[in-house]
């Protein structure tokens, strides 16, 4: 039975799933939304990781409630180092206001799309992983391949630089990654850098009447979100400019905002949340020095002046580095080989990629779906698009694996 028949015409039976499909539905049947803990999915597949005789390694974020995993499939001769690693988060985005025309967390086929909340983003892509483990331990693997599955990407790549940060510490040297978001199954080889964060200014209240006495939080903040949006005026007309971007610059923004309390009364305090999103070739700590430099060397000497009493706090909410891979890497070439695709890609939205590359790990994006279908009511992926994943897997198992002596 081909998947392409399960998909068509019979619907959630499972027991004829191919076992891709099955692992997926697994996996989205656990509401991994990312405010809830998603042990329940981590220790799923740690457990089932065991029962093939693998030890997963799992690390924590706030109170324990949250994990990452991250587990190795060692060559032939029990090297653990070098080898590719498979990356995936394992949240998701909320389902609160959504019109779903079936349970979100209720993995269903219909018509050749396999329905429900991560489907496409990204637990398609994991299941389908997870599956070839079999395919992978009885390969006579020449390099290690890895799973590396994150926590809380959704709400700013919280979990993968902890995940990151332990590998480095265990001596684990990947020789590339490959971030199994949401691509068609092309090769993406950047993507923007994420940097968003909150601001916090306090000023003084007094009766609006006595101006002077008080100072204007709110007015301060607007000096600081036109400085901003002054940033992304100038990248806009000066560049740098990658055209393989849809917005081929820099882009900066403000784009929540709270203040004051009362009409008659000077606002003692005005927060708000900024963005930029910085091409890969462009450095995010210089504009975000800026940016700090102004709140502090030019806003705050003239608040102290008004009222020693006021600050301007700013603290990260979410930095994900962008990712500009490298033609040369040996990932890019066997990720290109692979999906036989040449074409250069580069893409808005930020990825775990970055984070990877950032860390020494050469990295490049491709899963299956369409960006398009992710985060949306009725989300889906297209399940031939799973069954290439597979045969794109089953092909990289292949090409590390070692002829027999
Ligand atoms: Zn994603």
């Amino acid at each position: 039975m081909s998947p392409n028949a399960v998909a068509s015409d019979i619907g959630t039976d499972v027991s004829v799933e191919p076992v891709h499909l099955s692992w997926a539905n697994r996996l989205i049947s656990i509401d991994t939304v990312s405010r809830h803990s998603n042990l329940g999915l981590i220790e799923l597949i740690r457990d089932d990781l065991k029962r093939s005789g693998i030890d997963a390694t799992l690390t924590f974020g706030k109170d324990r409630k949250w994990a990452n995993l991250f587990a190795t499939i060692p060559a032939h001769d029990g090297e653990i180092n070098g080898g590719i690693v498979l990356s995936g988060h394992t949240d998701v985005v909320p389902v609160d206001g959504q019109a779903w025309d079936s349970d979100p967390f209720k993995p269903a086929v219909r018509e050749g799309r396999l329905y429900g909340r991560g489907a496409c983003d990204m637990k398609g892509f994991i299941g389908t992983a997870l599956s070839l483990i079999p395919e992978m331990q009885s390969a006579r693997l020449s390099k290690p391949i890895h799973f590396a599955l994150s926590f809380d990407e959704e709400v700013g790549c919280v979990g993968a630089p902890i995940m990151i940060a332990d590998l480095m510490k265990r001596g684990i040297s990947p020789d590339g990654c490959i971030v199994g978001e949401p691509t068609s199954m092309r090769p993406i080889v950047a993507h923007k850098g994420i940097n968003a964060y909150k601001c916090c200014v306090r000023g003084r209240a007094v009766h609006s009447s006595l101006t002077p006495n008080g100072v204007n939080a709110i007015e301060y903040a607007a000096r600081l979100i036109c400085f901003i949006s002054d940033i992304a005026r100038e990248h806009r007309k000066n560049g740098p400019f990658d055209n393989l971007f849809d917005v081929p610059f820099t882009t900066a923004q403000a784009s929540l905002i709270q203040g004051g309390n009362a009409i008659n009364t000077v606002p003692a305090e005005c927060q708000f949340q900024f963005e930029f999103r910085n091409l890969p070739t462009v450095n995010p700590e210089d504009i975000f020095a800026r940016i700090s430099s102004y709140a502090r060397d030019v806003l705050l000497p003239e608040m102290h002046l008004e009222n020693p009493d006021t600050a301007i706090e700013i603290r990260p909410l979410a930095v994900a580095p962008g990712l500009e891979a490298t033609e040369q890497a040996a990932i890019t070439q066997l990720v290109r080989a692979l999906t036989s695709n040449r074409e250069k890609r580069k893409v808005a939205y930020g990825t775990e990629a970055g984070l990877f590359q950032k860390a020494g790990i050469p990295s490049i994006v491709c899963g299956p779906g369409d960006i398009e279908q992710a985060h949306k009511a009725n989300e889906y992926v297209e399940v031939r698009q799973l069954d290439e994943c597979h045969n794109f897997l089953s092909k990289m198992v292949l090409s590390l694996t070692a002829p027999a002596i």
